[in-house]
């Protein structure tokens, strides 16, 4: 439920149905508007009413926005390998989706906190932290302390997606708003084609959450 004075939006899961209430004297406009500026957490509810793609054997990821298999073989290592379009993983099949996950938030972490610092000096701004997780509807979040905080499924994207929402987050260590100032900042940060990388990662995002999700 998303509550902002007295709009509120409600998901039923059930039925698939948004439900928007607003005071009465609110033009349909408005609320429409309101409505729409609360997408990335529309667009989490729907991902998560539909089904997941758990990390299974044979099923194709993206990462990093090429297609990938996952292979099973109890042969090989634990750890599992990337290679030639096949992430490969041994050990016992019941660890597997733990270890592919393990696998995806790692690299994450890794890619992610180096261009989060590359960014940063380009901005000539601290940052005190970078960690990765899975909460609520945002790609990206910042602290006034520092910290910044990403979905590890921005790996499984085409890099310029995940550079975006990292320009982003960085620009906001400099701006706390979106104002004027603060978009000249992103786009400085992140080069041309802002707008396209915003619209791909609006295009792509139902899909990146249902990947690992479910069974
Ligand atoms: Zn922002």
């Amino acid at each position: 439920m998303r509550n902002a004075r007295r709009y509120r939006l409600r998901f039923d899961e059930i039925s698939g149905t948004l439900k928007l209430t607003c005071p009465w004297r609110v033009s349909r406009r408005a609320a429409l508007a309101w409505a729409l500026d609360q997408r990335d957490w529309i667009e989490t509810q729907l991902a998560r009413a539909e089904p997941g793609e758990p990390f299974e054997p044979d099923v194709m990821i993206l990462l990093e926005g090429e297609d990938f298999r996952l292979v099973w073989d109890p042969g090989a290592r634990r750890t599992p390998v990337i290679g030639d379009g096949e992430i490969r993983c041994g050990g016992p099949r019941e660890r597997f989706a733990r270890r592919i996950e393990l696998l995806l938030t790692r690299r994450a972490l890794d890619v992610m906190s180096r261009e989060v610092a590359d960014f940063a000096a380009t901005a000539g701004v601290a940052v005190r932290s970078v960690s990765v997780g899975d909460a609520g509807s945002r790609w990206g979040s910042c602290s006034s302390q520092g910290r910044i905080r990403l979905s590890w499924r921005l790996i499984l994207a085409p890099p310029l997606v995940r550079r975006y929402v990292i320009a982003h987050e960085v620009a906001h260590l400099v701006h706390l708003d979106h104002s004027a100032r603060f978009k000249a900042l992103e786009s400085r940060l992140y080069g041309p084609g802002v707008a396209e990388a915003k619209a791909l990662l609006r295009r792509l995002g139902p899909r990146l959450k249902r990947v690992g999700r479910g069974r």
